[in-house]
């Protein structure tokens, strides 16, 4: 708001100094131009106050929903979405809740799935039409994944790191001691859902005993016992040692590209004192060849800077700190929005965005592109990187201040 004020002030300064009969007039001619102009910098106190019935719990969250910026204009798809209020499904063992498109309507792209395993925990062995994208966050786990050549991959996983099973790969995920595992998934169809998988328990129950029998080669009361509903997360035996899992499945080799990938440790693509980034697309990753994904930590006070992906939408989920995004699109429409842990973040293929740290703590969120390869076009790059004359017309600054751009692309600016 200082800002805008200040701004609102050059721009009067900037035509002769008219003077400020209502601050209605200042806004009008910077910040947002449109008419009627928007934001509380425009209003008279009385039009101002929201008497109405509110859930203050919720409201607060909300300041950019609650009192935009005076330029952010017209209308935007809801883009701010969250586990936090998504339903748990408990079972003896776990849980997991999820954000399909039926959920989150903009999300068509992809759908998320946050699920926690205990200790011995398991995920039930199964398979969807989607592929797989996960990232640890908290503990351990052990997946197993098999592809179509019979060759098996059995690895542990902790915090930091992701695993990507393609679509119809057969696989399962079971928390280690002594904490378990928290984790986030990510599928590369909007309409994916963790409760529409196929699972082992289920086509077995639903095969007679008598073609079991001849499918496996065994006599039919091999199958006496066989769960009759499904499992889908259930408390199973913690496993022995990964070397041991590791031997019992390697009969036909391993596959050529690892089904995991360590982020956290990964070298970074950018790191400043403003920030980090650390990128995994197909290149690093090999067999992630629908999604990218970059981890972005934010130090207080900084911005990760103008830009956009020109090669697909990107799907946020915020893991710690907290901070706004405001996204711009055609229109014009420029909407803000504000995030804590937990939340979700969604901007169309090549809607402009920038985001503040607006806490006291490191930002850090990880962003998803449905995707082979990262793609981005930073703003200042693109200013830098145009001739400078041609710049300086556009927006009325000197060809000198164009100069003070950053040119290296830094993707994070300090405060
Ligand atoms: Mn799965
Ligand atoms: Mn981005």
């Amino acid at each position: 708001m200082e800002t805008l004020t200040r701004r609102a002030v050059l721009a009067i300064g900037a035509v002769g100094g008219t003077a400020l009969a209502a601050s209605t007039a200042g806004a009008a001619s910077f910040g947002n131009p449109d008419q009627p102009a928007e934001g509380a910098i425009n209003a008279n106190a009385a039009g101002l106050s929201d008497p109405g019935p509110k859930n203050p719990a919720i409201n607060d969250q909300f300041p950019s929903f609650q009192s935009p910026p005076a330029t952010d204009v017209g209308d935007m798809q809801l883009f701010w979405g969250s586990f936090n209020n998504a339903a748990k499904r408990i079972q003896n063992g776990g849980w997991a809740r999820q954000v399909t498109k039926s959920d989150f309507a903009i999300s068509d792209a992809v759908s998320g799935v946050n699920m926690r395993l205990g200790p011995g925990g398991i995920r039930e062995m199964h398979w969807h039409r989607a592929a797989e994208w996960a990232i640890m966050t908290n503990g351990h786990c052990r997946i197993t994944v098999l592809d179509p050549q019979g060759r098996a991959y059995v690895q542990d996983v902790e915090a930091g790191d992701l695993w990507y099973f393609p679509a119809g790969y057969p696989h399962s995920l079971q928390g280690l001691g002594p904490e378990g595992c928290e984790f986030v998934i990510v599928f590369d169809e909007g309409d994916q859902s963790e409760y529409g998988t196929l699972l082992l328990t289920d086509w077995l129950a639903h095969t007679s005993p008598e073609l079991l029998a001849k499918n496996f080669g065994v006599e039919q009361d091999v199958f006496r016992n066989i769960p009759l509903q499904n499992l889908w997360i259930f408390q199973g035996k913690e496993p022995g040692p990964l070397s041991k899992d590791q031997e019992a499945v390697a009969g036909a080799g391993l596959p050529p590209f690892p089904f995991t990938y360590k982020l956290a440790a990964s070298k970074p693509l950018k790191e400043n004192t403003a920030g980090v980034i650390r990128l995994a697309d197909s290149s690093a990753f090999t067999v992630s060849k629908t999604i990218a994904a970059a981890i972005e930590t934010i130090k207080p006070g900084g911005v990760r800077e103008m830009h956009w992906h020109p090669n697909a939408d990107e799907w946020q989920y915020w893991i710690k700190g907290e901070g706004r995004m405001t996204v711009f699109d055609a229109g014009p429409r420029s909407q803000t929005a504000d995030f804590r842990a937990g939340d979700i973040g969604y901007v169309k293929k090549s809607q402009g965005h920038i985001i503040e740290n607006t806490g006291k703590t490191d930002l850090q969120f990880v962003a998803v592109f449905k995707a082979a390869e990262y793609q981005e076009v930073s703003l200042s790059s693109w200013l830098t990187h145009t001739p400078p004359a041609l710049v300086a017309q556009h927006l009325n600054v000197s060809i000198e201040d164009v100069a003070k751009f950053p040119a290296n692309q830094p993707a994070i600016m300090p405060g």
